[in-house]
């Protein structure tokens, strides 16, 4: 199996009947740059910067930032780099940034919500962004969209950073693509409104799954509970790779189902444009997708979403790879 693998590198990630999708990377730091390439990551989909944010002992400052994500954007040539803004709250803190105590974290100053009551933080964020911009192919996302008016106001900063850096003379790319992660339910069911006015999709199923079944990610004790099978979110997928096709962008997925190899001939058939993993899920998903036919897969996912249980799901879903 594991030449099997070192086989499918250079090869690309096509089903026996041509469909193509493209296979990314999740990466936490520019010292992941490495693993993408030698797992062959056809780019990346999912740049968590919160690290550069944790690994610090202050703010990290525009130029720090522009240095973390050149490194990156050079480090993998013109690979398409997708780079998140800023996801801070929920579970994840800064001791330097002071945020009082709530009772719901994850339903609370997170992400993008902090970022736009915290314009200073998000401009430093995006001004780097856009400085890095023209070292390699950087699109960038906002996290935690749960409505047109959040995403219409980031794009608007967005937009005052770039006249910002044009009175200073300070060059960027002209052709950022500008995408959302679709992880709240609100975001979802109203993805065909969204999609009008983003570049992009990506679906965060980590959060999704919690956020549509009332599920902490967290809790181990509903562990059992947290199900990517669930027929609710893998309706909800389907909807929102549907309403952006119907506006004509790309849609991929970075939560942690993306690289399930239970869930990828699910998502093909949904027609999932891009799948972003942990760089050494990329073989195994590379691997499998050149054993599927994407028409196969389209009925099998048809007659998935007509299923009423996550348990009669998940048991087609063996019956079906057994054979
Ligand atoms: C997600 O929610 O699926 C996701 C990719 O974001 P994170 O895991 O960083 O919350
Ligand atoms: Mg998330």
């Amino acid at each position: 199996y594991k030449r099997q693998l070192q086989e499918v590198i250079g090869k690309s990630s096509v089903t026996t009947d041509d469909k193509h999708v493209e296979l990314a990377a999740n990466i936490g730091t520019p010292n992941d740059v490495p693993g993408v390439i030698k797992n062959d990551g056809e780019g990346v989909g999912l740049y968590r910067t919160e690290f550069i944010y944790m690994n610090s002992d202050h703010l990290p400052t525009e130029d720090e930032q522009f240095k973390c994500y050149k490194e990156v954007l050079e480090g993998l040539k013109d690979k398409p780099i997708v780079i998140r803004t800023l996801d801070i709250g929920g579970d994840k803190n800064l001791p330097y940034l002071k945020i009082d105590e709530e009772m719901n974290p994850f339903l609370g100053y997170r992400a993008i919500r902090l970022c736009l009551d915290k314009v200073d933080i998000f401009k430093t964020q995006l001004r780097a962004l856009l400085r890095a911009s023209v070292y390699g192919n950087l699109k960038i996302m906002f996290p935690m969209i749960s409505s047109l008016e959040e995403l219409l106001r980031a794009k608007e900063i967005l937009e005052e950073c770039k006249v910002e850096l044009d009175s200073e003379k300070i060059g960027y790319s002209n052709n950022i693509e500008v995408g959302m992660m679709i992880e709240v339910p609100a975001a979802a069911i109203i993805s065909d409104i969204l999609a009008k006015h983003v570049d992009f999709f990506s679906i965060g199923t980590n959060d999704l799954i919690q956020y549509t079944t009332a599920v902490d990610r967290m809790n181990e004790k509903i562990h059992n509970l947290y199900n990517p099978f669930n027929p609710a979110v893998l309706r909800l997928i389907k909807m929102v790779i549907d309403n952006g096709h119907k506006n004509e962008i790309w849609v991929g997925m970075c939560g942690e189902m993306a690289g399930d190899k239970r869930m990828i001939p699910i998502l093909l058939g949904f027609g999932l444009d891009e799948f972003s993993m942990s760089a050494s899920s990329i073989l195994p998903a590379r691997n499998l997708i050149r054993s599927l036919s994407y028409s196969q897969m389209k009925d099998f996912s048809d007659k998935i979403l007509g299923m009423a249980t996550a348990q009669e799901i998940e048991s087609y879903i063996e019956e079906t790879f057994r054979k």
